[in-house]
């Protein structure tokens, strides 16, 4: 099927979410209906448990989808083969909480790694792409260091930096700034902001962080696996 343009890249419909069986089932997610449009930053809050993470990974094609429906980049993730995830997630930067950095690698080598799923890269190309992303997040200094000689802050930075790097369509952070100050912390959701605003990047940030609350154009809030609030700022 042709993808349309200016469909919204993420949708979701009647979407309802479920762990374990039995006596031990519960739903995590109740008839979830968003429509996320191009280049929009937006930041998913509420309380722990609520079914945040659970929503991001179906979006991020990380979990299939049990019952309604998620459009995904003009895709239908529910019944999607393996192969379908495999292609969509290569269009998607995730950044998570554990930023699962390399330990062996350096913070250039563990940039370069969120190029090299997209096959075989130009060597000097990719590393100028992964020095120059680097740098925006104020790393130029630490690119040859290993992860265990970054501080939390610097570690998360290069997290960051692996999930940009490829230039992805859509990016899915769950708490990305937690480990960061304030100011590393604004530094990263305006780099987000101003790729919405250049590229059309779609962005989808789980935080409770406050000092972010008022970069986004939307805030949707979940509770006990429900929208509660959807206000555009
Ligand atoms: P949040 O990210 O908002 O803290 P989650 O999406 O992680 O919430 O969890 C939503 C609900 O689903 C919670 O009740 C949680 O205990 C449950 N849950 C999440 N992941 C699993 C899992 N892998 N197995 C069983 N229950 C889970
Ligand atoms: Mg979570």
């Amino acid at each position: 099927m042709p993808e349309v343009l200016d469909e919204a890249p993420i949708k979701t419909s009647g979407l309802n979410h479920y762990f374990g069986t039995g006596d031990a089932r519960i739903q995590a997610l109740f008839n979830v209906n968003l429509e996320i449009p191009r280049g929009s930053l937006t930041i998913l809050m509420g309380p722990s448990g609520s079914g945040k993470t659970t929503l991001l990974t179906l979006i991020g094609c990380l979990r299939v989808i049990e019952e309604g429906s998620v459009h995904l980049l003009g895709h239908e993730l529910n019944g999607a083969s393996e192969a379908a995830f495999v292609s969509l997630r290569r269009r998607l930067g995730f950044i998570f909480q554990a930023h699962n950095l390399h330990e062996s690698l350096t913070a250039t080598q563990n940039v370069l790694m969120g190029l090299q799923v997209h096959g075989t890269v130009d060597p000097k190309k990719g590393r100028d792409a992964a020095l120059h992303i680097l740098g925006l997040l104020g790393l130029s200094d630490r690119c040859d260091y290993l992860p265990g000689n970054l501080s939390g802050g610097q570690k998360q930075r290069v997290a960051v930096a692996r999930a940009l790097v490829s230039n992805p369509e859509i990016i899915l952070a769950d708490e990305p700034t937690a480990a960061l100050d304030r100011e590393s912390g604004r530094k990263v959701v305006q780099m987000l902001k101003t790729l919405g605003q250049v590229r059309g990047t779609t962005t989808v940030i789980v935080t409770h962080d406050p000092r972010i609350l008022e970069m986004a154009d939307r805030i949707i809030t979940l509770e006990d696996g429900r929208i509660v609030s959807d206000d555009l700022q």
